[in-house]
Formats: structure tokens, sequence, C-alpha cells
């Protein structure tokens, strides 16, 4: 019987089991949020290529991701490619429905041209995925990655067609052609291969550099268009022959007895059997071969008896990536505009948890706000701790005036008073470990699902000051108030995805008794005008521009989305304007302005209320997302007066 390779297994087993218990406690656990890429070495790389070029860290990638992509190449390096044969999930399953296929006896594996021609679809896909994600500075492998759109339940990240067909290619290819995903489609795979032939790979960017150092203002396409393409060449002209890796199969001629049983075991279909040294590119070095063989000391690893080895550096790579991960930061951006001298004497002020700096976006929209203040330098952020450096003008503010620089006061709506309220209570509190945008999020989902509330406001102080409205007489007690701010989970859904949060938050003080205003009082206290005007407002007199006014009702729960809904109405090209204001009975309203040879009261009210918003991205990319606003006809259909 042939023996097992344990130590691939024991990997194998160890990943799905690890991924299956994540799967199974997201079911149960509702204040589980796992991270199912906290250490995919190929994210890591595409980050540092993103890194090298931009300045800027790609996603929400972490510095454990960086060093699992070092390890990942320095494995490569000086063994093979370990993590593809012993630990990637996609490969293990390829491995395995290519069992099944055998058993069936439906897989085959491709050969000569057909094989050479199927090779080079990584390599396209690699120079794409990279040629993106360097570009954008976001991971554009999440858009078709097959185990990003499993674990992450396809997010909103993932191209669902794309998606789709790369789980069709990797289940249904996988169990009619050897490793079909591994061999022909994983962009890791071949930038594995192409890490084989290190000599290449570092000679290019080595070119590169020099370029660069000497003044040539040279694209990061081009050394990435030869990385790629010499890889192709080398790997399907079988380099390897030539250079074999510095550890490698070798089959002692003598004592072999020419079972065969070598080269039926390999999974990459090697016949190891025919040769001397295993001097293949696909060898990962999985060890599959050094079981199976049933003559001692025949098949070794470099003529030594040593089958441990490889999955024993695997292990140590793995705790060497994730400690060096642990020991340092790299920032997700790092951007400074003060001149050499004000960055010489700035004040250094850094500030953690700050639960909206999560991603590369939250991170340049930080950036973009701290730049329009006199006396801010630079800023630095740590997406893995929620972590920012600003770099200040120590004249101009101390702590206090930086963090209230950073503060985002925030009105939301929790939901819309009813007709028959006549007068609203509020309490006002501070709460520790409370901050930014992200927060006043948890915080409307917690009192939207626990309490009466209908809204609330926030002010900056150390700690944050809110004020949280309840229609009168559906208060809670402050004791009540206070166990529902203070849960330690939250569970709530947007955009059919499902959180699960861990909460913070401390209620430090009850600043005042409740106190009671009339509904009117309250509108006035919660409204924030919202005004834009598109599609050449000023190019129209004031006599061809007409208003429509609608009712905003139960909509302003949802007034944090007028952005979308205004881009929305950009494209109706006769919609010039669109401002919320109050009535004299201190209701919302709408101020829809159009000009009335274009279009219509009617078409607008239709495009208010479409079922999905057509939005225009500020980089050019259009999309859709569900309209939650519907709005009714007006009572009368008054035009608005022009505001001042
Ligand atoms: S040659 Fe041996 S070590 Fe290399 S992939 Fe095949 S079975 Fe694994
Ligand atoms: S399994 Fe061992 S004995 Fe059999 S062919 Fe391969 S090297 Fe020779």
């Amino acid at each position: 019987m042939k023996k097992q390779n344990w130590y691939k297994l024991l990997y194998q087993f160890a990943i799905i089991g690890i991924l299956v218990f994540m799967g199974f406690r997201l079911l149960f656990d509702k204040a589980y949020a796992p991270d199912f890429e906290a250490y995919c070495p190929f994210g890591g790389i595409q980050a540092l290529g993103s890194y090298m070029t931009m300045d800027s860290l790609s996603c929400s990638m972490t510095s454990t991701q960086i060093m699992m992509g070092v390890a990942l190449f320095i494995g490569i390096v000086l063994f093979s490619r370990l993590f593809c044969g012993y630990i990637c999930p996609l490969g293990t399953i390829s491995e395995w429905l290519g069992k099944l296929g055998d058993k069936l006896k439906v897989r085959i594996t491709p050969k000569g041209f057909v094989d050479y021609t199927l090779r080079l679809l990584k390599y396209a896909l690699l120079f794409i995925t990279f040629y993106f994600t360097l570009k954008s500075s976001e991971l554009f492998c999440k858009k078709f990655d097959p185990y990003y759109a499993a674990v992450s339940g396809f997010d909103s990240d993932v191209t669902l067609l794309w998606a789709l067909l790369a789980i069709g290619a990797l289940v249904l290819g996988s169990l009619f052609f050897r490793l079909f995903w591994c061999r022909y489609l994983c962009p890791l795979g071949a930038l594995s291969a192409i890490f084989k032939f290190s000599w290449w790979f570092l000679g290019v960017m080595a070119l590169y550099v020099i370029l660069i150092l000497v003044g040539l203002d040279i694209s990061y396409v081009y050394p990435l268009l030869v990385i790629t393409a010499g890889g192709y060449i080398l790997e399907v002209t079988r380099m390897k022959k030539v250079w074999p890796d510095p550890v490698h199969i070798t089959r002692n001629t003598v004592t072999c007895i020419d079972c065969g049983l070598c080269s039926e075991t390999c999974p990459q279909g090697i016949d190891v059997a025919q040769m001397e040294k295993v001097t293949h590119t696909d060898c990962t070095l999985c060890g599959d071969c050094l079981h199976a063989c049933p003559e001692k000391d025949t098949l070794l690893i470099n003529k030594k008896n040593m089958k441990w080895l490889p999955a024993a550096v695997l292990g140590a790579l793995i705790i060497l990536g994730i400690a060096a991960g642990t020991l340092f930061e790299l920032p997700t951006i790092d951007q400074k505009w003060g001149t050499p001298e004000q960055i010489e004497s700035a004040g250094v002020f850094e500030m953690e948890g700050l639960k909206n700096i999560k991603c590369f976006g939250s991170s340049t929209a930080f950036a973009n706000q701290m730049r329009r203040h006199e006396g801010i330098y630079g800023v630095s952020t740590f997406v893995a701790n929620h972590k920012v450096r600003v770099l200040y003008d120590t004249s101009l503010y101390d702590d206090e005036k930086l963090q209230q620089l950073m503060f985002v006061p925030v009105k939301r709506v929790i939901r819309a008073v009813t007709k028959d309220v006549d007068s609203v209570t509020y309490y006002t509190l501070t709460i520790d470990k409370f901050f930014d945008p992200l927060d006043a999020t948890y915080l409307q989902h917690l009192l939207n699902q626990k309490t009466e509330a209908c809204g609330f406001q926030t002010e900056f102080a150390c700690p944050v000051i809110v004020r949280i409205y309840f229609p009168a007489g559906k208060e809670p007690g402050r004791d009540a108030l206070t166990e529902v701010i203070e849960s330690k989970n939250l569970t709530f859904t947007s955009n059919d995805n499902v959180f699960h949060v861990k909460l913070p938050y401390r209620v430090i003080s009850f600043e005042d008794a409740s106190a009671t205003i009339s509904i009117r009082e309250y509108a006035s206290e919660m409204f924030t005008p919202k005004s834009s005007f598109f599609n050449g407002y000023s190019d129209y007199t004031e006599e061809i521009i007409s208003g429509y006014l609608l009712p905003v009702g139960s909509n302003s729960e949802h007034a944090d989305m007028y952005n979308y809904l205004i881009s929305h109405l950009s494209n109706d090209e006769g919609v010039v304007g669109f401002e919320t204001r109050l009535d004299e009975n201190g209701d919302e309203v709408a101020a829809i302005w159009y000009v009335d040879t274009l279009t219509t009261p009617g078409e607008i009210f239709g495009y208010v209320n479409a079922d999905t918003l057509l939005i225009h991205f500020s980089d050019g990319r259009t999309g859709r997302v569900p309209n939650p606003f519907r709005f009714r006809e007006p009572d009368s259909a008054a035009a608005a007066e022009r505001l001042p």
C-alpha cells in the first residue's frame, strides 16, 4: 500500500479545517468578524508593489501580509513553491478534485502545444492583476479570486460574473484536467514560477531601478511586461534543466526498481521515474513522490534522506513572516506636503482607534481632509491599528486642537417622528472611545435596534458629546440607555452584507437632566441643509429654471445618501439643482431645480423613486445602488421659491 505524505496532509487538513471552523463560527457567533485573507502572501506582494510605485499600500493590506509575501519569495528562491504544494486552499481543492477525476477516469493531462498555450493564461492574468493593482492601489484580484469570493460571501469588491466563471474553472477544470487552476489560471502560480527564476526577476528589477536612478522616467508597465513575458518563456522552455533549484528531488538510478510509483503519485504529473534530478518548474517539493517510493534511500532531497525538510522550512517561514509582520507596520499612505524646513520642525501627533481608517480609500479621504488646514504638513495612516500620524505646526496646534480638526460632527436621523408626536426629549452625555463617523454609524444601529430614539448628534469634546433624541414619553431611563450604548457586540446588515462588530464604548457622564423641546425645535436642531447645482445651472437665466418641491418625510433617515440621489438626478439633463430646507411648519422639503423645456415634474418624480440609483463616481466609473428614497407626491404642485 502507498504510504501517505502526512507532512503535506497535515498542512492541508489544518488550513481547510481552520477555514471551515471560521465559516461555521460565523454562522453561530454573531460577534465574530474573521479576516480570511490576513496572511495571504499574494495580497502582500501586490501591496508591496503598490507601496514601491505609489507610496501607498493596497486596500487594507498590513505588514503581516507583506512579510508573508517576502517569506513566500525566500521560500521559493531557496526551496520551491512550498505555498502552492502545502497550504494554498485552492491548490488543495484542485488536487482533491483531481483525485476524484482520476477515480471517475475523466481526468487528462494536457501536453505539448495545448499545455504551453494554456500556461500563457496565468501570465496574462498576472500582468492584468498587477497592472490594475499598481495603478489604483486596490487589490484587483479580489474581483475574480474564487477564494476571496467564497469566503467574503461575494462582497462588493467581487465582480459576480468573473468570480462565478473562476469558481466554475476551478471546480470543473480540476475535475477534468490536471491542476487546471494552478497550472493555467492562478496568477500566484505564475508569480511563484517567476520567483523560481529569481535571477531573471531580480535582474530586471535591478535594471529598472538603475534606469530610474539615472533619471529616466520609465513606467512600471515595462518591467512588469518584461518580467511576465520572460517568466512565461522560461517556464515553457524548461530552463530549470539548466539552472536547477538549490534544493531538489534526486533519484538514485542504481537502487531504483523502475516501479513508476513516484511518477504516478506526483500531483503535478512530473515523470520523476525518468529523471535523475527533478528540475521541472512545476515541482513544489510537496514530497509525495518521496513517500510513495518503496525503495530505501532511492528518492531523496539533494541525495539525502530529508523528507521532513520542506514541511519544516515552510513552518519556519510562516512563523518568521508573522513575527516580522508584528515587529513593524508600514503606513498605508505616507503623504507629506510641507516644505523640508516645515517637516523638519513639525510636531508629530499620533492617534489610534479611528475605526474609519480601514483601507486605502478611507486613508486618502482622511489625508485630503487634513490637507485643507493650514499648518498641517503630512499624514501617515496604519490600517491594522486604525492609527494616524499627523505632522503639524506646533505654534498653531496642540493635541486637543488637532483632535478637533480630525473630528467630523454628525447628525443622524434614526427614524422619522410620526405626526402625532409634538415634543421630543433628549439626553446629553459623553462617551469614551467614540470619535469618528463609523462610531456614529454603530451608535445609529444600536439605538435603532434597542431603543425608540429618533435621532442624535455629536459635538467635539474630550470625550465626545452626544445628544440623543426620543419622542417624548418613549425615552428609556439613564441606566437602560447606558446599557444599550455600552453593548459589547453589534450585528447589522448593510447592502445585503452582515457585519459583526465588537464595541468599546463607555458612558462617562450625563451632562444635563433630560430636557424636552417642541417637534419644530427638534427639526431645526437636526436639519443640515444640502445643496448642489450641476448640468450647467449657471448657464440658464432665472426665468427658465423652475422648482419642484417634494416633502422629505421619512427619507431624512437616508440623508447621508443625498449625494447618490443628486448624482442620479444629474442623469436627467433638465435637472440642474437640488436643495433641502425646512418649510413654514418645520418639515424638511427637497427643492429640485429644473429647466421645463428639457424635463417635467413627472419625469423627476420617476427619477427620485426609481428602484436603483445610477451613480457617477469621481474616477469616471458608474455604478448602481438600491434606491432607499421613496418620495410621495406633494399635496400641491407648488413651485419652490428661489433661495437667496
Ligand atoms: S516531483 Fe515530487 S516533490 Fe515535486 S511536485 Fe512531484 S511529487 Fe511533489
Ligand atoms: S518510486 Fe522509487 S523505485 Fe519507483 S520508480 Fe520512482 S524512484 Fe524508482
